[in-house]
């Protein structure tokens, strides 16, 4: 039998070990290394192409990351590259916005059957933000409702990590536990005349938890509370956004948002975010402020349209479901036949995997390490992604590499 011929991390290591000293903690954020599998995952990558990506030391990888989601159509998608190099080659940071500004919004409205109007800024954060602005705004109301531990940026009032926000900024976020109608009631009966928005991802998508999708009735439930008490719901689809449905992540889970905010995978991995909103909230939209010096910013606004043109004309969402479908199937029918207890959740484009009694995510942890020293990068504790490049014979090979870690799994922890 041929024996494995593993990676090995040299330069990662040495560039993360040159990092710590100018950049505090080496790498920052949920790409730190000590939450990922310390010396048998890459740091620091060089080159993607389609649903391949090339680390520092030469190492190569089906991803299934995806950049975190940004890359719905594969890295460096022809038809996005051209159309975002035709609009660096023009003017790319304007005094004031490009044409593509016009034709984005259009584009955005006339695929999104609900919305009336979409304003641009960069990061999923500034969306997120700014949407509960513009409900505060429109209610003249403080409170946020969102579900405990779901992620909805980094900003103060909503940042995982409260180190450095202060408790004003924090005091009128009020949460409940996700899909429990009865316990949103609770809540908004609490704050009763209090309640500006409620915030929701369209389904549970949360790190280090197995995914959820909504209960029956419960979008519904929040649609009518939000009607009866003048709340504005907000549906953040920045991480599931164009990989379930052109329309909105709504579309498909029966979620009817007054705003939606995307960023991610809009741009297939240029830097750009939306807000689309219902024509009640246009005229409050024009009053809250939004701004910033790349928000017009023309090649990522190219790079959008190019994007969601060619995702429609490829298919790309149906691609995404039957690859991880594959994917999915793949690994269920290895871990059985393993021995090995592991629970598969969400849709098949944002796909997780965790080991049953892994609360540490030791298993999680040593799989995915094991998984990217033979070519397949995904994380241990955050759902990954699938992108409209992953083919068939992509998919059989990286459940090669799935099998080899899986049986590292066994070997370790047993069953
Ligand atoms: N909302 C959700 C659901 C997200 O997944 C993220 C990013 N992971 C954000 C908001 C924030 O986006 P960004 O990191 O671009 O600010």
């Amino acid at each position: 039998m041929p024996v494995e011929k593993l990676y090995t991390f040299d330069r990662s290591e040495a560039l993360l070990e040159r990092a710590r000293h100018v950049v505090p903690g080496g790498i920052y954020g949920h790409q730190s290394p000590q939450l990922l599998s310390p010396g048998s995952y890459p740091n620091f990558f060089a080159r993607g192409e389609g649903c391949r990506i090339w680390d520092v030391d030469g190492n190569e990888y089906i991803d299934f990351m995806c950049s975190y989601g940004p890359i719905v159509l594969g890295h460096r998608h022809p038809k996005v590259e051209k159309a975002a190099r035709a609009q660096l080659e023009q003017l790319d940071c304007p005094n004031m916005p490009s044409e593509r500004w016009v034709d984005l919004a259009e584009l955005l409205v006339s695929i999104t059957p609900w919305a009336s109007w979409a304003v641009f800024g960069k990061n999923g954060s500034d969306a997120t933000s700014w949407s509960v602005a513009v409900a505060r705004a429109r209610t003249g109301r403080n409170k946020v409702i969102m579900a405990e531990g779901a992620y909805h940026g980094s900003h103060p009032w909503c940042t995982p990590n409260p180190t450095g926000t202060t408790e004003g900024e924090r005091m009128d976020v009020v949460t409940f536990e996700y899909n429990n109608s009865e316990d949103l009631r609770r809540v908004a009966n609490e704050h009763r005349g209090q309640v500006a928005a409620i915030i929701l991802c369209p389904f549970r998508h949360d790190v280090f938890h197995n995914q959820e999708m909504p209960a029956p009735g419960f979008h519904d439930g929040v649609r009518s509370l939000c009607d009866r008490e003048g709340i504005v719901l907000i549906l953040d689809d920045v991480r599931a956004g164009f990989r379930l449905h052109m329309g909105g992540s709504g579309e498909v889970l029966g979620l009817q948002p007054d705003l939606t905010c995307y960023s991610k995978a809009v741009g297939n991995g240029y830097a750009i975010s939306t807000v689309l909103g219902r024509e009640e909230l246009r005229e409050t939209a024009q009053q809250v402020y939004f701004t910033g010096s790349f928000f017009t910013a023309a090649a990522s606004m190219a790079a959008a349209i190019a994007t969601i043109n060619a995702l429609r004309d490829e298919d790309g969402i149906k691609k995404m479901e039957v690859a991880g479908t594959r994917f999915r199937e793949g690994l269920d029918q290895q871990a059985r036949s393993l021995g090995l207890r592991i629970t598969q959740s969400g849709p098949p484009a944002i796909p997780f995997l965790t080991f049953d009694n892994d609360q540490a995510f030791e298993r999680s942890r040593l799989w995915a390490g094991e998984c990217a020293r033979r070519g397949v990068f995904l994380a241990p504790f955050h759902n990954w992604f699938l992108c409209a490049a992953h083919g068939e014979a992509d998919i059989d090979e990286a459940l090669v590499a799935t099998e080899g870690a899986f049986k590292v799994v066994k070997d370790k922890f047993g069953g």
